[in-house]
Protein backbone atom coordinates (compact mmCIF):
# COMPACT_ATOMS: atom_id res chain seq x y z
CA UNK A 1 0.00 0.00 0.00
CA UNK A 2 1.30 3.51 -0.99
CA UNK A 3 -0.08 6.30 1.52
CA UNK A 4 0.67 9.50 1.84
CA UNK A 5 -0.69 11.99 5.05
CA UNK A 6 -1.56 15.40 4.08
CA UNK A 7 -2.12 18.42 6.40
CA UNK A 8 -0.79 21.12 8.14
CA UNK A 9 2.42 21.41 10.54
CA UNK A 10 0.96 20.53 14.36
CA UNK A 11 -1.67 18.18 12.53
CA UNK A 12 -0.19 15.16 14.47
CA UNK A 13 0.97 13.54 10.56
CA UNK A 14 4.01 12.02 12.11
CA UNK A 15 2.30 10.41 15.21
CA UNK A 16 -0.32 8.91 13.46
CA UNK A 17 1.87 7.68 10.63
CA UNK A 18 4.42 6.53 12.82
CA UNK A 19 1.35 3.76 14.34
CA UNK A 20 -0.14 2.98 10.81
CA UNK A 21 3.24 2.01 9.17
CA UNK A 22 3.67 0.08 11.93
CA UNK A 23 0.50 -1.54 11.89
CA UNK A 24 1.31 -2.44 7.41
CA UNK A 25 4.57 -3.23 8.25
CA UNK A 26 5.74 -0.34 5.87
CA UNK A 27 7.97 2.33 5.86
CA UNK A 28 7.06 6.23 7.42
CA UNK A 29 9.23 8.35 5.22
CA UNK A 30 8.84 11.90 6.34
CA UNK A 31 10.69 14.46 4.44
CA UNK A 32 11.21 16.62 7.90
CA UNK A 33 12.63 13.90 9.67
CA UNK A 34 15.05 13.11 7.24
CA UNK A 35 16.11 16.61 6.41
CA UNK A 36 16.73 17.23 10.69
CA UNK A 37 18.86 13.72 10.47
CA UNK A 38 21.08 15.21 8.01
CA UNK A 39 21.25 18.62 9.80
CA UNK A 40 22.12 16.55 12.84
CA UNK A 41 25.09 14.82 10.88
CA UNK A 42 26.30 18.39 9.43
CA UNK A 43 26.34 17.25 5.58
CA UNK A 44 26.22 19.28 2.89
CA UNK A 45 22.29 18.60 2.72
CA UNK A 46 21.43 19.08 6.00
CA UNK A 47 23.68 22.58 6.06
CA UNK A 48 21.75 23.52 2.48
CA UNK A 49 18.54 22.58 4.12
CA UNK A 50 18.60 24.35 7.21
CA UNK A 51 18.26 28.26 6.26
CA UNK A 52 15.06 27.16 4.79
CA UNK A 53 13.96 25.15 7.40
CA UNK A 54 14.72 27.47 10.17
CA UNK A 55 13.22 30.51 8.01
CA UNK A 56 9.80 28.27 7.74
CA UNK A 57 10.28 28.15 4.25
CA UNK A 58 10.79 25.29 1.99
CA UNK A 59 13.37 23.63 1.01
CA UNK A 60 13.64 23.63 -3.22
CA UNK A 61 11.78 21.08 -4.90
CA UNK A 62 14.93 19.38 -6.86
CA UNK A 63 16.62 18.42 -3.33
CA UNK A 64 13.93 17.07 -1.80
CA UNK A 65 12.53 15.36 -5.11
CA UNK A 66 15.99 13.89 -5.33
CA UNK A 67 15.69 12.59 -1.84
CA UNK A 68 12.44 10.91 -1.60
CA UNK A 69 13.07 9.63 -4.88
CA UNK A 70 16.08 7.63 -3.92
CA UNK A 71 14.69 6.85 -0.65
CA UNK A 72 11.27 5.27 -1.87
CA UNK A 73 13.51 3.00 -4.62
CA UNK A 74 15.24 1.01 -1.61
CA UNK A 75 14.12 -2.49 -0.96
CA UNK A 76 12.03 -2.05 2.15
CA UNK A 77 9.96 0.10 -0.02
CA UNK A 78 9.42 -1.86 -2.54
CA UNK A 79 6.02 -3.59 -0.74
CA UNK A 80 4.51 0.20 -0.22
CA UNK A 81 5.43 3.08 2.22
CA UNK A 82 3.56 5.91 3.99
CA UNK A 83 5.21 9.23 3.39
CA UNK A 84 4.57 12.43 5.29
CA UNK A 85 5.10 15.72 4.42
CA UNK A 86 6.15 14.79 1.17
CA UNK A 87 4.87 16.29 -1.66
CA UNK A 88 4.27 19.53 -0.29
CA UNK A 89 3.95 21.26 -3.81
CA UNK A 90 2.18 20.84 -7.27
CA UNK A 91 5.73 20.07 -8.96
CA UNK A 92 6.53 17.84 -6.43
CA UNK A 93 3.28 15.84 -7.04
CA UNK A 94 3.63 15.75 -10.49
CA UNK A 95 7.30 14.57 -9.96
CA UNK A 96 5.86 11.50 -7.98
CA UNK A 97 3.48 10.70 -10.13
CA UNK A 98 6.11 10.45 -12.52
CA UNK A 99 7.77 7.91 -10.05
CA UNK A 100 5.21 5.66 -8.56
CA UNK A 101 1.04 6.43 -8.18
CA UNK A 102 -0.49 6.69 -4.38
CA UNK A 103 -3.03 4.43 -3.91
CA UNK A 104 -4.69 6.61 -1.07
CA UNK A 105 -3.72 10.42 0.20
CA UNK A 106 -5.26 10.76 4.00
CA UNK A 107 -6.44 14.97 4.57
CA UNK A 108 -5.52 15.60 8.25
CA UNK A 109 -7.76 18.15 9.02
CA UNK A 110 -7.26 20.38 12.09
CA UNK A 111 -8.83 24.13 13.20
CA UNK A 112 -6.07 26.65 12.54
CA UNK A 113 -6.32 27.95 16.56
CA UNK A 114 -5.27 24.24 18.04
CA UNK A 115 -1.96 24.57 15.64
CA UNK A 116 0.00 27.01 16.91
CA UNK A 117 -0.42 25.87 20.65
CA UNK A 118 0.62 22.09 19.32
CA UNK A 119 4.08 23.13 18.00
CA UNK A 120 4.79 25.57 20.40
CA UNK A 121 4.05 23.37 22.94
CA UNK A 122 6.05 19.97 20.93
CA UNK A 123 9.78 18.32 22.12
CA UNK A 124 11.08 15.73 19.55
CA UNK A 125 12.79 13.00 20.47
CA UNK A 126 17.11 13.45 18.68
CA UNK A 127 16.99 9.39 19.06
CA UNK A 128 14.18 8.11 17.99
CA UNK A 129 12.23 11.28 16.75
CA UNK A 130 8.92 10.52 18.61
CA UNK A 131 7.21 13.83 19.36
CA UNK A 132 5.36 14.94 22.37
CA UNK A 133 3.27 18.00 23.91
CA UNK A 134 4.84 19.31 27.16
CA UNK A 135 1.34 18.85 28.49
CA UNK A 136 1.79 15.06 28.49
CA UNK A 137 5.83 14.81 29.53
CA UNK A 138 6.73 14.93 33.52
CA UNK A 139 9.98 15.28 32.77
CA UNK A 140 10.57 17.95 29.88
CA UNK A 141 14.21 16.64 28.48
CA UNK A 142 14.24 12.58 28.43
CA UNK A 143 12.39 10.54 25.70
CA UNK A 144 10.10 8.41 27.73
CA UNK A 145 10.52 5.96 24.68
CA UNK A 146 13.66 5.33 24.14
CA UNK A 147 15.96 7.56 27.28
CA UNK A 148 17.20 9.94 24.11
CA UNK A 149 17.33 13.92 24.36
CA UNK A 150 14.00 15.60 23.95
CA UNK A 151 14.32 19.42 22.19
CA UNK A 152 11.99 22.15 20.72
CA UNK A 153 12.54 22.40 16.86
CA UNK A 154 13.85 25.82 15.61
CA UNK A 155 11.08 26.03 13.89
CA UNK A 156 8.08 25.47 16.06
CA UNK A 157 9.21 29.09 17.65
CA UNK A 158 5.61 31.33 17.80
CA UNK A 159 6.81 33.22 14.67
CA UNK A 160 8.32 30.87 12.51
CA UNK A 161 5.31 28.48 13.11
CA UNK A 162 2.67 31.51 11.58
CA UNK A 163 4.94 31.42 8.53
CA UNK A 164 4.97 27.69 8.42
CA UNK A 165 0.98 27.61 8.37
CA UNK A 166 1.19 30.59 5.72
CA UNK A 167 3.41 28.79 3.09
CA UNK A 168 1.25 25.37 3.67
CA UNK A 169 -2.26 27.59 2.82
CA UNK A 170 -0.27 28.70 -0.15
CA UNK A 171 2.02 25.45 -1.30
CA UNK A 172 0.43 22.67 0.07
CA UNK A 173 -3.18 23.19 0.63
CA UNK A 174 -3.55 23.05 -3.52
CA UNK A 175 -2.54 19.42 -3.29
CA UNK A 176 -6.21 18.59 -1.60
CA UNK A 177 -7.83 19.34 -4.75
CA UNK A 178 -5.43 17.83 -6.87
CA UNK A 179 -5.81 14.43 -4.74
CA UNK A 180 -9.59 14.92 -5.00
CA UNK A 181 -9.55 15.43 -8.47
CA UNK A 182 -7.51 11.72 -9.03
CA UNK A 183 -10.10 10.21 -6.57
CA UNK A 184 -7.65 9.26 -3.74
CA UNK A 185 -8.02 11.49 -0.48
CA UNK A 186 -10.04 10.61 2.40
CA UNK A 187 -10.49 13.62 5.29
CA UNK A 188 -9.82 12.57 8.67
CA UNK A 189 -10.35 15.04 11.36
CA UNK A 190 -7.07 15.16 13.09
CA UNK A 191 -8.57 16.39 16.89
CA UNK A 192 -9.58 14.34 19.63
CA UNK A 193 -7.84 11.50 21.52
CA UNK A 194 -4.56 9.86 19.80
CA UNK A 195 -6.03 6.41 19.42
CA UNK A 196 -9.36 7.79 18.12
CA UNK A 197 -7.82 9.00 15.25
CA UNK A 198 -5.97 6.03 14.52
CA UNK A 199 -8.61 4.08 14.31
CA UNK A 200 -10.29 6.25 12.27
CA UNK A 201 -7.67 6.65 9.85
CA UNK A 202 -7.79 2.42 9.85
CA UNK A 203 -10.72 2.22 8.86
CA UNK A 204 -10.70 4.67 5.98
CA UNK A 205 -8.10 2.93 4.67
CA UNK A 206 -9.98 -0.53 5.25
CA UNK A 207 -12.48 1.21 3.25
CA UNK A 208 -15.01 1.33 6.18
CA UNK A 209 -14.53 4.82 7.26
P1 LIG B 1 8.10 18.87 8.89
O1 LIG B 1 8.86 18.09 9.89
O2 LIG B 1 7.36 18.00 7.90
O3 LIG B 1 7.21 19.92 9.52
O4 LIG B 1 9.17 19.66 8.01
C1 LIG B 1 10.04 20.62 8.59
C2 LIG B 1 10.61 21.52 7.52
O5 LIG B 1 11.39 20.74 6.60
C3 LIG B 1 9.59 22.24 6.66
O6 LIG B 1 9.10 23.44 7.26
C4 LIG B 1 10.42 22.52 5.41
O7 LIG B 1 11.32 23.59 5.60
C5 LIG B 1 11.24 21.25 5.28
N1 LIG B 1 10.53 20.24 4.46
C6 LIG B 1 10.05 19.03 4.88
N2 LIG B 1 9.46 18.37 3.87
C7 LIG B 1 9.56 19.18 2.78
C8 LIG B 1 9.10 19.09 1.44
N3 LIG B 1 8.43 18.02 1.01
N4 LIG B 1 9.38 20.13 0.61
C9 LIG B 1 10.08 21.20 1.02
N5 LIG B 1 10.51 21.37 2.28
C10 LIG B 1 10.26 20.37 3.16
Amino acid sequence: MKLMFVGPPGAGKGTQATRVAQKYDIPHISSGDMLRAQMRKGSELGIAAKKYIDEGHLVPDDVIVAMIGKRIKEADAQKGFLLDGFPRTAAQAEALDKITKLDMVINVFVPDNKLVHRMTGRRVCDSCSATYHVSMLSDLKTCPKCGGNLYLRDDDAEEIVIERLKVYKESTQPLIQYYTDKGILRDVVGSGGIDTITQTILSVLEGQG
